[in-house]
């Protein structure tokens, strides 16, 4: 991508560079489940063209055009022009949120991320009342609304909550010997659900005999505030953690996410966030350079292979599926495949790189009928491997494909592969 972040958000340059060579259609999430050229790549940048040049008015049906997009990047990666589809969905909802307001179940959720005070007291008392709302599947974390809401199926499944968040259950600092030191981001959902991810990321730099610095301060990393067109929540937390991470950053060799979506955030969306925050965008860009994937770093910067290789073999069938977040927006692919394949017998899904169906909050509310025609496909991907075990490494995809396989009633579980490389170490 040669051009500056002002030429992309002049959506009329964005759009006049592209070819209409069409080789995004047959890639584009969206396209796959509502074939109709205004909500496929091409279809939404003549529109954002049109709307620079003050030819379309951003009226309801322009918003549920442009909230339609699940952000998957799969049109960025096929573009010969590599044109940056994601990014100016992302900034014109920005305007959108401007002009109709933000929902107000988000607005509460965005408040949520922005105080971690008000989030652990909030998914506590969520924790004491979940069975009121929600049945509880114990063997794969999740629970099933009682109700049908508008924002929320009955039919969907969620991730359970903890009684105790994994930053609340374990002390900030943890001394493996001193050594070496990382920095750990949790990210929400694994903090507040799926909190074995950290659990186990704790278990493998124990056996490294690395130590961790928790960062107890952390704030959500902004993607599901981002994605929404949020962009005075984004400012707060990314200002916040940026500021953070510079008050420790010389004490650790790295801060370690094993969580795709947060870890693109932190990395990437924040430089493009802070495009025209010059100060705030060097910030950004000096403290990328900490921040990785846990399973790219375990893999880079530790024997943690070695370790590995003189673990027994497991026999369960493992599937991987790449997180768009990841694979196509951080080039790590390769990292976390090979960890898990010292120990497991992976054998690949048709497409692993086709989008889960997440899609973000308005996606997995609203347009919850679009994420569920997505996801199907997915899940029967997996299913067709026989796989006991699908692993990637993101919460999200983790939500969404549990939810997916329930509708096809599959035998297959979802872990990180941070879990798994963790149960490979105890035996
Ligand atoms: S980001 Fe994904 S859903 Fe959106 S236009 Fe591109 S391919 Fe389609
Ligand atoms: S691949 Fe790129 S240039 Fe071709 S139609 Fe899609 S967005 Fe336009």
């Amino acid at each position: 991508m040669s051009k500056s972040p002002q030429e992309i958000f002049n959506f009329d340059i964005t759009a006049d560079d592209c070819v209409k060579c069409g080789k995004c259609i047959p890639v584009c999430t969206i396209h796959n489940v509502n074939a109709d050229e205004v909500t496929s790549p091409r279809g939404f940048l003549d529109l954002l063209g049109a709307y620079k040049r003050g030819n379309l008015e951003l009226d309801k049906t322009a918003k549920d055009i442009f909230e339609s997009c699940f952000l998957c990047t799969n049109c960025v990666d096929v573009c010969p022009k590599t044109l940056p589809v994601d990014m100016v969905i992302e900034q014109v909802r920005s305007d959108i949120g401007k002009k109709f307001g933000i929902a107000w179940y988000k607005r509460l959720f965005f408040l949520l991320l922005r105080h971690r005070w008000m989030n652990d007291i909030a998914f506590k008392l969520g924790w004491v009342f979940q069975t009121c709302g929600f049945k509880i599947k114990a063997e794969t974390d999740s629970m099933n609304s009682r109700f049908s809401l508008p924002m929320l199926k009955a039919d969907r499944v969620l991730p359970s909550l903890r009684k105790t968040s994994f930053l609340n259950s374990n002390p900030e600092n943890i001394d493996n010997g001193g050594k070496r030191k990382v920095a750990v981001f949790i990210g929400c959902l694994a903090n507040y659900n799926y909190v074995d991810v950290g659990n186990s990321l704790l278990d493998i730099l124990e056996t490294l005999e690395i130590d961790a610095f928790l960062a107890k301060s952390q704030k959500c990393c902004g993607a599901p505030a981002y994605f929404t067109g949020d962009f005075d929540t984004v400012n707060h937390n990314a200002k916040f953690n940026i500021e953070y991470f510079e008050s420790f950053s010389k004490d650790v060799e790295a801060i370690i996410i094993p969580e795709a979506t947060c870890s693109a955030m932190l990395k990437i969306d924040y430089e493009h966030f802070f495009h025209d925050q010059p100060e705030w965008k060097e910030r950004a860009k000096v403290i990328k350079d900490k921040i990785f994937m846990a399973t790219e770093w375990l893999q880079h910067h530790t024997h943690l292979e070695q370790v590995l290789k003189t673990k027994k073999e497991d026999t369960r069938i493992v599937t991987y599926h790449d997180p768009c977040h990841a694979r196509k927006m951080q080039g790590v692919y390769k990292e976390p495949r090979n960890l898990v394949r010292k120990n497991y017998n992976i054998v690949e899904m048709s497409d692993p790189n086709v989008c889960c169906g997440f899609g973000g909050i308005t996606m997995q509310s609203e347009k919850y009928h679009f994420a569920k025609a997505a996801g199907i496909p997915k899940a029967d991907m997996i299913n067709k491997t026989e796989a006991d075990v699908v692993t990637a490494e993101c919460s999200a995809c983790r939500m969404q494909i549990n939810s997916s396989l329930g509708y096809t009633e599959s035998k297959t579980v979802f872990k990180n592969p941070i879990e798994l490389i963790a149960e490979a170490l105890k035996r």
